[in-house]
C-alpha cells in the first residue's frame, strides 16, 4: 500500500476561548487552554498531508488561514507574524506545493480554505492552481448562503475564485472520496463538513481528520462543544458515532486546532468505555 500520512502546521492564531467552548464555564477550560489578556487561545492549523503511491496522489487535508489578511483581522484573530500562504508553509516543511495532485477541505470556514488562495502581484489567485479540489456540495451552499451564525466564518471573495478557477469536485455521501480515502459527512459544525478517514497506513493506525468536529484536546470530552456550531446537539450525536466507529477499528483522530497535541487515539477508560486521549500522529499516547 505504502499510504503514509505527515501533519504539517500551517498556521498560528488565536480565537475566543469561550466562542471554542460553547457552555464550558472559563474555570474548566481555562485549565487546559490558558487565555492570554483578551480571552483568546493559542490555536493552530495543522493539515493533513496523505501519500498515496498506489494511485500517485498527494493529498492536502485543509490550507490552513493563509496569507490574504489585513491588519485588523491579523490583529483581532493573532495571526502570526509574517503570515504564510499555504504553498510557502509547505515549502519550509520540506513539501514542494507543486507535488500535491488532491486538496480536500472539510469544510469551508476561512481557517481551513483560506490557504486556498493567496495574492500574487495583489491579485487573489489559486494556491494550487493544478489541484484537484474536493469539497462537500453541501458545504458550498451552506458558503454561499450561510447562517446569520456563521456568516462572518466565510470569505465570499475566496469562494468566488475556487467555484471559478479551481478544478473542482463536489462530494455528497455515498460518492467515492480518493481511493484509500473514505469520507463522512459530519454537519454539526457546519452543513457537509467531511470527516476523511484514511483506513490503512503504512505508519500507524487508522486516522480520521475530525476538523471542527473535535478540534482540540479540550473537545476529547464528549460534551465539550464549539459554539461556533450550527447544531451542537447533532455535533454531540456525531463525535459519538465517529468515537465508536473509530474504537471499532483501533483508530485515532488528526487534532486540527491544538497548539501542542497533533491527534489522539481510541483506549478503553477505566469503566471499559472507549474514550480518546492525547497523542502523537504514530499512534503512540502521551505520557
Ligand atoms: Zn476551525
Amino acid at each position: 500500500m505504502g499510504v503514509t500520512v505527515r501533519a504539517i502546521r500551517l498556521s498560528d492564531f488565536a480565537l475566543d476561548g469561550g466562542a471554542m467552548h460553547g457552555v464550558v464555564p472559563k474555570v474548566l477550560w481555562s485549565a487546559v487552554h490558558a487565555a492570554d489578556e483578551r480571552n483568546r487561545i493559542a490555536l493552530a492549523a495543522r493539515a493533513l498531508l496523505v501519500d498515496l503511491p498506489a494511485c500517485g496522489a498527494r493529498l492536502l487535508v485543509d490550507t490552513g488561514l493563509g496569507a490574504a489578511w489585513g491588519p485588523k483581522q491579523r490583529e483581532i484573530y493573532a495571526i502570526a507574524a509574517p503570515a504564510r500562504d499555504a504553498p510557502s508553509a509547505l515549502r519550509e516543511a520540506g513539501v514542494d506545493p507543486e507535488t500535491i495532485t488532491h486538496v480536500l477541505l472539510t469544510h469551508l470556514h476561512w481557517d481551513h480554505a483560506g490557504g486556498t488562495v493567496l495574492r500574487r502581484g495583489g491579485e487573489l489567485d489559486l494556491a494550487f492552481p493544478r489541484a484537484e479540489h474536493i469539497a462537500g456540495r453541501r458545504c458550498l451552499e451552506h458558503a454561499r448562503r450561510p447562517s446569520d451564525k456563521d456568516a462572518g466564518s466565510f470569505r465570499q471573495a475566496d469562494l468566488e475564485l475556487l467555484a471559478a478557477r479551481a478544478r473542482l469536485r463536489l462530494w455528497e455521501t455515498g460518492e467515492p472520496l480518493v481511493p484509500g480515502i473514505e469520507g463522512r459527512e459530519c454537519s454539526g459544525h457546519c452543513p457537509g463538513m467531511i470527516v476523511p478517514l484514511v483506513r490503512e497506513r503504512d505508519d500507524g493506525p487508522p486516522l480520521a481528520v475530525a476538523a471542527d468536529l473535535i478540534p482540540t484536546r479540550s473537545h476529547l470530552r464528549h460534551n465539550w462543544v464549539m459554539a461556533y456550531d450550527n447544531e451542537p446537539l447533532l455535533s454531540l450525536r456525531e463525535k459519538r458515532a465517529l468515537l465508536e466507529e473509530l474504537a471499532a477499528i483501533g483508530g485515532g483522530v488528526l487534532l486540527y486546532h491544538d497548539p501542542e497535541v497533533e491527534a489522539a487515539w481510541c483506549r478503553s477508560g477505566p469503566d471499559g468505555a472507549p474514550r480518546l486521549v492525547p497523542g502523537r500522529l504514530d499512534g503512540t499516547a502521551l505520557d
